[in-house]
């Protein structure tokens, strides 16, 4: 099978669906995390967002559950897709680089988070955040919590800080290849696992045969998965939400 398709991603989510991973939001993880295998579907939404729709709407389609982290610059910014993938029953919240945004200047830097979180915080109660790896940047945006504290603006989690990845499997595609560190400028964990993932047919693999750890969490990032109809399929989605908004309008007068 191709990899890096819609079609082999809902493979893995129902492989491990089937033999009995439990799928939590990432603030759900963090809050109430549920005895046996578990499985953390963490999206960082960093281009492309109609791709993260589809990707929830698989999901959705599963029945399962995951976390979508949205960057705030214009190009990710759409609140028709923001609001579906919350309607979708999926975690949404702020994947933040004010850093970067900012220029390094902490007290711009900490008014510029407050402002966006509350932005994304009208379309679903987010109490976790990620940052974002800005890899062509020279700041690390998590160095803002070096100065200030996430726990004050009503944040539980980070998963940069408040995972343990001793006791949690981290994979990450990063590169469009999994695990591939030597692409990962900030995005890496302190793994305590000997795994090394060479593809999704792989990850599926390991979940049929019963030798993936107990506790995963999949980072992925949705502009790296194609639909082969890519721009009928966009345009489907598209056509969708406006009837089902044109629905409402028209119910509502
Ligand atoms: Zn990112």
């Amino acid at each position: 099978m191709k990899d890096f398709t819609l079609k082999i991603y809902e493979a893995m989510i129902l492989s491990a669906k089937s033999k009995g991973y439990q799928f939590q939001t990432f603030e759900d993880f963090i809050s109430k995390p549920l005895d046996g295998k578990l499985m953390v579907l963490r999206h960082d939404v960093d281009r492309i967002p109609i791709n993260a729709l589809k990707m929830a709407q698989i999901e959705a389609k599963a029945g399962v559950k995951a976390s979508y982290f949205f960057r705030i610059v214009s190009s990710v910014w759409d609140e028709e897709i923001i609001s579906a993938v919350a309607d979708l029953g999926h975690e949404v919240a702020y994947h933040y680089e004010d850093m970067t945004i900012c220029n390094g200047d902490f007290e711009k830097a900490i008014v510029h988070f407050e402002k966006h979180l509350a932005a994304l915080r009208r379309f679903y109660p987010s109490k976790t955040i990620c940052m974002h790896g800005s890899p062509m940047s020279k700041w690390d945006n998590r160095k803002i919590w070096e100065k200030y504290n996430y726990r004050d603006y009503g944040i539980i989690a980070e998963p940069y800080f408040d995972v343990d990845y001793g006791k949690t499997f981290y994979i990450t595609d990063t590169g469009r290849s999994w695990d591939n560190s030597e692409f990962n400028v900030r995005d890496r964990v302190d793994s305590k696992f000997d795994i090394t993932i060479k593809s999704t047919e792989h990850i599926i693999s390991k979940f049929e045969d019963g030798s993936m750890p107990q506790i995963v969490m999949i980072n992925t990032h949705p502009h790296r998965w194609f639909d082969p109809s890519f721009g009928w399929y966009r345009e489907l989605i598209m056509q969708n939400l406006k009837n089902t908004v044109k629905r409402l309008i028209v119910k509502n007068q």
